[in-house]
């Protein structure tokens, strides 16, 4: 279903909802927007996912969900939980079994009837205990009364003292008819629902304690010592296990068993504890699994477990980007109204506040009209955003405090990135004006959401046997990838042999983990060409695109990123690939910094990153004859 559950309270207006930021949603507030009760409901984007969702609960068919965290995998199968019927809840008591103590009985009875259950064993316990009591007391009289008789009193208050320790000792053995209930569903109103990520095999498969006291009289009765798994709360609800493939391979197996049976015995998980010599009977686990990770999290899981979920079940990819439609808007200011509700504490959004999340959600797709679906960290933002107008007491959080909080969340590797920038200022490694030969300010991706300069050097000497590519670092493959590129351009214009030379490249990185330099390869060849040709590169200017052998500046990831990245290092142009340019959402404050220069081809590169103007002029106008259209009559490498 797609229509739009915002307020039909709310007015829309649809002539101007084309390029309103909200969609052409009349608000002055996100209080004004009505949240839908139920959780999937709420579910934004991801329609495959909650289709498939509201399919598999009603068939109880179990689901994989594969994709980024914070995409809504676990909102999912919590959704799901409450689309269950809740009438087939059950409550799971565990009893002792006097024929083996250490085989617990196990029975399972209607919702509700575990507690009254307890109730009448706990009033029979107690009227047994009563009864020992009175019994006691009256054993106890006629002892002291004979020994008042017989003139022996010393005697009788001793012997009265041993019968009072003879029953206290004893009465334990009356708590043992009491069972222990291990899943109560009484007070459930929905179908459990049980989140059992990074869980060790304990918590997921049940436990039985350890009894320091193993005999004598003070040891807890086995079945008292039982614990419940996940598995078994999730009974007639959902197990949902994000990051499947951190399970260790031995919990995955007994996982399946469970699955397959519909019910898991209860056995100590340490193997030298006491808890180890009990076994229950099987306890009920008919569970529906919703299973979830990334791609890499699916290769990685036990095959037949995989198998299983496959083969009774269903796989959903999970979306991280969505068009940017008016109803989408309006759905992403219903989201802030959710989170707003959610945290319950938060002051809800000014119409401009929710124009400004909305912005951002553009801007961290990373695409051309579409929306970010990690939700997790937009919801982080608005939490920031509203913690700070709470903080100052405010009625409403305002746009000003979505700009500050975009200040404050920001991600650890744009932390990082910012300090490293600010470090290598100090040490001067950053070259932002004046030309050098063979050195180029590349750009890199840090982790996901932040850019970084990464200078390329480059230097030709003549090649002690066979020319060869000479990198270090992580870089390395790219590094020789993008050499053979440009050496296949290079033949065409220039005399000079790259098979008699030796080409040295180095990033000027120092170590930096986590940068992503796939997409540096006209970086490469710029320096490669400017060292080979002696003509200085303009350190002003920055740039990212991949090379093809043609010549062509192909597409690359992160732009958005890098541009400002280059802005920050002080660049005042940046060459990005011409394909990109729709990708570009750089924040306002970057917009005066930066010039942006979208390139085509390789010769459109050198043209504007190289100095020296006779030289350079040739140099292009050589390599303008021969790369693109032209190129194609050449033979290639
Ligand atoms: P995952 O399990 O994929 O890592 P979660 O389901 O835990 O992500 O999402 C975290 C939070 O982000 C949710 O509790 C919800 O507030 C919000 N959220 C995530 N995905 C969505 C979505 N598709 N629609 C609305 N809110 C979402």
């Amino acid at each position: 279903g797609s229509t739009v559950e915002v307020d039909p309270g709310v007015e829309v207006d649809e002539e101007i909802a084309e390029d309103d930021l909200l969609g052409g949603l009349k608000i002055d507030s996100t209080e004004d927007i009505e949240v839908p009760d139920r959780l999937v409901d709420q579910v934004i984007g991801q329609d495959e996912a909650r289709d498939i969702i509201i399919k598999a609960a009603k068939q109880r068919r179990h689901v994989m969900m594969i994709g980024s965290p914070g995409t809504g995998k676990s909102m999912l199968a919590k959704a799901m939980s409450q689309l269950l019927p809740k009438e087939d809840l059950q409550d799971v008591l565990v009893y002792h079994n006097p024929d083996d103590g250490n085989e617990p009985k196990v029975r399972t009875v209607p919702a509700g009837k575990g507690e009254q259950i307890i109730d009448a064993h706990k009033e029979e316990a107690r009227k047994r205990n009563q009864m020992r009591s009175i019994l006691m007391w009256i054993i106890i009289a006629i002892v002291i009364g004979y020994a008042i008789l017989s003139g022996n009193i010393l005697l009788g208050v001793v012997a009265a003292g041993i019968i009072w320790l003879i029953f206290r000792y004893t009465s334990r053995g009356t708590d043992a008819m009491v069972p222990n209930m291990i899943v109560n569903n009484g007070d459930q109103r929905v179908a459990p629902f049980e989140d059992a990520t990074g869980a060790h095999a304990g918590a997921l498969l049940g436990d039985v304690r350890h009894d320091p006291f193993q005999s004598g009289g003070m040891e807890t009765p086995s079945h008292d010592r039982v614990e419940p798994g996940s598995i078994h709360k999730a009974n007639k609800g959902v197990l949902f296990v994000d990051e499947i493939n951190t399970l260790d391979i031995r919990t995955q197996q007994k996982l399946m068993t469970a699955i397959q049976e519909g019910e898991f015995a209860i056995t100590g998980q340490s193997e030298r504890s006491s808890g180890a010599m009990v076994q229950t009977e099987p306890v009920p686990c008919d569970f529906i699994m919703v299973a979830a990770g990334n791609l890499d999290a699916m290769e990685n899981m036990h095959p037949a477990l995989r198998n299983r979920i496959k083969g009774y079940g269903y796989e959903v990819y999970m979306d991280d980007t969505i068009e940017d439609t008016p109803e989408m808007r309006r759905k992403y200011a219903r989201f802030i109204a959710q989170e707003v509700e959610r945290d319950g504490r938060l002051p809800h959004f000014t119409d401009d506040a929710v124009e400004e999340v909305i912005l951002e959600a553009k801007r961290r797709s990373g695409r051309k009209n579409h929306l970010t679906l990690l939700f997790r960290s937009l919801g982080g933002l608005v939490r920031v955003a509203g913690d700070i107008a709470r903080a100052e007491d405010r009625e409403f959080t305002t746009r000003d405090d979505v700009l500050q909080a975009k200040q404050r969340s920001r991600s650890i590797e744009q932390q990082l990135a910012d300090d490293y920038i600010e470090r290598r200022k100090d040490y001067e490694l950053q070259v932002n004006e004046g030309g050098v030969e063979g050195r180029v300010n590349g750009l890199a991706v840090m982790g996901e959401d932040s850019g970084i300069m990464l200078p390329v050097m480059a230097e030709i000497a003549p090649a002690q046997g066979g020319g060869q590519v000479i990198a270090t670092g992580q870089l390395k493959e790219m590094a020789e990838e993008s050499v053979q590129n440009v050496s296949a351009i290079i033949k065409k214009f220039s005399d000079v042999d790259l098979s008699e030379k030796d080409i040295h490249i180095q990033f000027v990185q120092a170590g930096q983990q986590g940068v992503d330099g796939d997409s540096a390869s006209i970086t490469v060849a710029t320096a490669v060409i400017s060292a080979l040709e002696n003509i200085p590169v303009d350190q002003s200017i920055a740039m990212t695109g991949s090379l093809s052998v043609r010549g062509d500046v192909l597409p690359v990831g992160g732009v958005t990123h890098k541009i400002e990245a280059a802005a920050k290092a002080g660049c005042s142009r940046v060459i990005i690939p011409e394909a990109n340019e729709q990708d570009v959402m750089i924040e306002e404050e970057y917009e005066d910094m930066i010039e942006i220069i979208p390139c085509s081809n390789i010769s459109e590169v050198l043209d504007v990153a190289l100095m020296g103007e006779p030289k350079k002029d040739s140099l292009v106008d050589r390599l303008k004859s021969i790369t693109g259209s032209a190129f194609d009559q050449g033979a290639v490498g």
